[in-house]
């Protein structure tokens, strides 16, 4: 689904009684972001496009930059980017894990050694 780049935030269809959910998430910090109602999938990229139109996209910012989907909290609107190409000066970083002070360039904890930023799809193993 490599030419649905961005078009929609990064998903996954998620199987459900016959039909499909789509779930959404922000690009930058890898966060689901929501679960959309249940479609059924005879058509699965009009209802992905319909499902992130009416459901979506309105919980995410696109960024003028690098052209990602990114939730509120990874977004700053005071440049219209997303926080990786446009870093909070006066907002540091915290590990998702141990809650040690990161810099927000950094890739991995420097205390616990965790990945924190989520680059292409190298998470999705993971999940
Ligand atoms: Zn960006
Ligand atoms: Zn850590």
């Amino acid at each position: 689904m490599e030419q649905n780049r961005h078009k929609t935030a990064r998903y996954k269809v998620i199987s459900d009684a016959g039909g499909v959910r789509f779930k959404f998430y922000c690009e930058a910090s890898g966060a689901a972001v929501c679960i959309t109602k249940q479609c059924y999938p005879a058509e699965t990229e009009e209802e992905l496009l319909r499902a992130w139109e009416t459901e979506g996209k309105q919980l995410f910012n696109r960024c003028s930059k690098c052209g990602r989907w990114i939730c509120n909290a990874m977004y700053n609107a005071d440049t219209l980017e997303c926080v990786d190409c446009s870093p909070w000066e006066e907002q540091p970083s915290y590990c998702p894990h141990c809650g040690s002070k990161v810099n927000p360039a950094d890739v991995f904890c420097n205390r616990c050694g965790i990945r924190l930023m989520y680059g292409g799809d190298a998470d999705d193993e993971a999940v």
